[in-house]
């Protein structure tokens, strides 16, 4: 799969200060976004890469317009833990 990661980025300090964590990534199209890991911990946690990646997938999947509008949506209707999107990606930290 094709995808970029980048340390210290501001949209992930935006979003981990919203949600209250220390540490996070937020996918945008092909970009994994971190705050407060770096590339080596982030890849060096399979779960955690395998979220993610689940996430590029939705992109792709849906396109990128779309998949913004039905994620925005399914969190402000559910939240962001009952998220189907998440949900899925929550499924996938377990797969192979
Ligand atoms: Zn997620």
């Amino acid at each position: 799969m094709n995808f970029r990661i980048k340390e210290n980025a501001p949209i992930a300090w935006i979003a981990a200060r919203f949600l209250g964590y220390k540490t996070m990534a937020i996918v945008i199209g092909k970009t994994i976004y971190l705050h407060g890991a770096s590339v080596k911990t982030f890849q060096s946690d399979s779960k955690w890469m395998k979220h993610e990646l689940k996430h590029i997938e939705q992109f792709k999947r849906y396109g990128f317009i779309r998949f913004i509008f039905f994620y925005l949506s399914e969190s402000i209707r559910h939240g962001y833990i009952n998220n189907r999107f998440e949900i899925e990606c929550r499924e996938a930290e377990n797969q192979d």
